[in-house]
């Protein structure tokens, strides 16, 4: 029965380079929360391409924006204008509240382009000596791929074997805004955080420190930048994570939702007095900007301006937070819930977070395991209330054994 799986993933095995340890499932079809693989089995999509479907998938109004412009114009390049562009990026400035949008295509695009952005800043506006700048960046964070972004990663896997890295980072603790306070000096650019860790397991940081984070950059004329490209466009029930303590950074960094799960479509959004640092010539990318994209895009920033899927993500994920209580001591070691998103410590009696994806798999839910003992679960915002009864139900009966 699972012949066609089998082949696939085998072809992809002798093809694909191997960096990545996917699930084995071979999905064909997305409706929704659910995906339909190619025997024909339904799963609850309960890790939304890490956030990147927030709107879940082939959501109906996304689908018409992309299938619109596909029709009209798909690439321009920035060498013209294209009609597409500034409607996308005066509803995405209002959004966010900032003046200014650099659009790129992937998240680590998005970073890369803030780095840029902090260091001109930090140079022509700061007046921080040539080629001393610095960022001050948090331990556990996930930023992307990219040689000088994996260069101020500290784990392991991601780092070891792929130097030498750019210099100019400076690490301090996830949460502790005096340890912060202490990294900064003359040539502190910007700080660079994960409002909420995604990638670590959904880290939470103390309440307050964000706003202390926000205090003490604006007092030390240091550049906030919140790396919200999983956290934000509605995962945690407000816009952004920073909303949840009513925090504006300088630098919002965005991406994954933002391109309806259709298109890869990042963006660095700030002030003129920020994002204006960058002259013609120094920064661009062939694809940022692409009338595609920004349909896309516009579309997305559309049907957050209307506050209803916050709302649904801030209703749903206390339900789930509730839910989630009730498996302490039951094969669960912690959760940690921001609105619509969770990571989930699995007891090792019960197996590893891998094992646990595995089980979970095989009775039609998806989730995907973090640095060993962790499950992380962010449906995508339209998923029903009865669903992730459903797909908490199973996980009881995976971790019952
Ligand atoms: N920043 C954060 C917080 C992320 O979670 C990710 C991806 O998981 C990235 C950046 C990188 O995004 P991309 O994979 O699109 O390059």
């Amino acid at each position: 029965r699972d012949s066609q799986t089998a082949a696939l993933i085998a072809v992809e095995d002798a093809h694909l380079a191997h960096n990545y340890h996917p699930l084995p499932v071979v999905i064909t079809r997305g409706e929704g929360a659910w995906v339909t693989d190619v025997e024909g089995k339904r799963y609850l999509d309960l890790l939304s391409a890490y956030s990147a479907l927030n709107f879940g998938h082939s959501h109906p109004a996304i689908l018409a924006a992309a299938r619109d412009q596909l029709d009209r114009l798909t690439l321009t390049s920035r060498a013209y204008h294209n009609d597409r562009l500034a409607p996308f990026a005066q509803a995405l400035a209002d959004l966010a509240g900032k003046d200014m949008v650099l659009p790129m295509n992937t998240g680590a695009e998005a970073v890369e382009t803030g780095i840029k952005v902090a260091r001109a800043w930090g140079y022509r506006v700061k007046g921080i000596a040539p080629d001393a700048a610095t960022v001050v960046v948090a331990h556990g964070n996930f930023h992307g791929r990219t040689t000088t972004i994996v260069g101020f990663s500290d784990d392991p896997d991601a780092r070891e074997g792929f130097g030498p890295f750019a210099p100019g980072f400076v690490h301090v603790p996830f949460g502790d805004a005096a340890a912060l306070a202490a990294a900064i000096d003359e040539n502190t650019a910007a700080v660079l955080l994960e409002p909420i860790q995604g990638e670590a397991g959904v880290v939470i940081p103390p309440e307050g420190y964000l706003r202390e984070v926000r205090q003490i950059t604006r007092e030390r004329g240091v550049l906030m930048i919140a790396d919200e490209i999983q956290s934000g466009l509605g995962r945690v029930g407000t816009t952004f994570a920073c909303d949840r303590e009513q925090v504006v950074p300088d630098v919002y960094l965005l991406g994954k939702a933002l391109g309806g799960g259709i298109l890869p479509l990042s963006a660095v959004v700030a002030d003129a007095d920020v994002l204006g640092v960058i002259r013609p010539g120094e920064h661009g990318s062939t694809f940022g900007g692409n009338p595609l994209a920004a349909a896309v895009g516009l579309q997305v920033v559309e049907m957050l301006a209307s506050g209803e899927f916050q709302t649904r993500a801030a209703a749903l994920g206390q339900h789930l937070e509730t839910k989630l209580a009730e498996f302490a001591g039951r094969g669960v070691t912690a959760v940690r819930v921001a609105g619509l998103w969770a990571g989930i410590d699995i007891d090792p009696a019960r197996g590893t977070g891998r094992e646990v994806a595995e089980r979970l798999l095989a009775r039609g839910v998806l989730v995907k395991d973090t640095h060993g003992q962790t499950i992380r679960i962010a449906p995508p915002l339209v998923v029903r209330a009865t669903e992730l009864d459903w797909a908490l139900e199973q996980l009881r009966v995976v971790l019952a054994g």
